[in-house]
């Protein structure tokens, strides 16, 4: 039997207990109002380390049953233990997250690895382990204020999937990072709503579905970049599974972005795709984030 710790810190923290690749046990919450939406990035890293370091103590002190693994799955840039970029948790660009939890565990007596995912591979480690297809490449794109794009099984690499060049139209330069014509800068919750100043994101897809012009032609690019997006990884690394997820998941409109992906793909050894939407939750990042932790000893 293996236990492990998964815990997932977007906008709040939630923690649990995996016991053989499952969720075990009630999770713990972090602020415990959901509508918080702010809460952690005001809060300075240490004292984020701090907030993580006491609800591994608190899930550890209720099983006799020794820690294996801690995984920690975190937005932005993750590399080795560093979180080398997260727009949203800008306060531990450059920490080595890995290294400053394990010493504060260390502190209150708990020995265990420490191993950080992006939340994104998170999920698809997540589906991957829930399906029971470890062995199999999943993909997950997550609609949320940013783009992100995970997949299992992990490989090195950078991934930013959400950055990715989906139009060489000059004007398209609203994505966050600054770069021109990237996916983001279309579907991203900021970029929309610098496109459209005078309605929220909301308004936009609901206009469309009345029949506006502008917005329904701004719908149809949305879908659009998507997927061209998902073709260029289909081109790359070949047919499979794709998941859709993320709190704006309800803009998705599948057949829509399934009718653009048929007029990107062509070659027929690439056409064996599918595509699913998966609804937004905490669970499966963190039991991905758990089941990363372990393989990871394996490595
Ligand atoms: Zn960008």
């Amino acid at each position: 039997m293996t236990t492990a710790i998964g815990i997932v810190m977007t906008d709040h923290i939630v923690a649990g207990r995996l016991k053989d690749q499952r969720l075990t046990g009630t999770l713990l919450r972090y602020p415990g109002d959901a509508n918080d939406l702010d809460a952690l990035s005001a809060i300075p890293a240490s004292e984020l380390v701090d907030l993580l370091a006491a609800q591994i103590a608190t899930l550890t002190s209720d099983s006799p049953a020794p820690v294996e693994a801690i995984g920690v799955a975190v937005p932005g840039i993750i590399s080795r233990g560093v979180v080398e970029d997260s727009p949203n948790l800008s306060q531990l660009k450059g920490m080595c997250l890995a290294f400053e939890l394990a010493k504060v565990l260390a502190a209150r007596g708990i020995e265990a690895p420490v191993h950080i995912a992006n939340d994104a591979d998170a999920i698809a480690a997540g589906v991957a382990a829930t399906r029971g297809q470890l062995n199999k490449l999943t993909r997950v794109w997550t609609i949320g204020k940013g783009i992100g794009y995970g997949r299992w099984p992990y490989v090195d690499g950078i991934w930013e999937g959400g950055h990715i060049t989906v139009t060489l139209d000059p004007k398209e330069k609203y994505c966050g990072c600054g770069g021109v014509g990237h996916l983001e800068g279309i579907m991203g919750y900021r970029a929309m709503r610098m496109r459209f100043l005078d309605l929220e994101p909301e308004e936009v897809f609901a206009l469309a579905r009345q029949g506006d012009a502008r917005c329904r032609e701004f719908v149809d690019l949305w879908h659009r970049a998507l997927a061209a997006a998902t073709a260029s990884f289909i081109h790359l690394a070949g047919p499979g599974r794709f998941y859709y997820t993320g709190h704006n998941i309800g803009f998705l409109d599948l057949p829509r972005l399934r009718s653009h992906l048929e007029t990107m793909v062509m070659m027929s050894p690439l056409q064996s795709y599918s595509l699913e939407i998966l609804p937004p939750d905490d669970e499966t990042a963190l039991l991905g984030a758990g089941v990363s932790a372990l393989r990871a000893l394996a490595r």
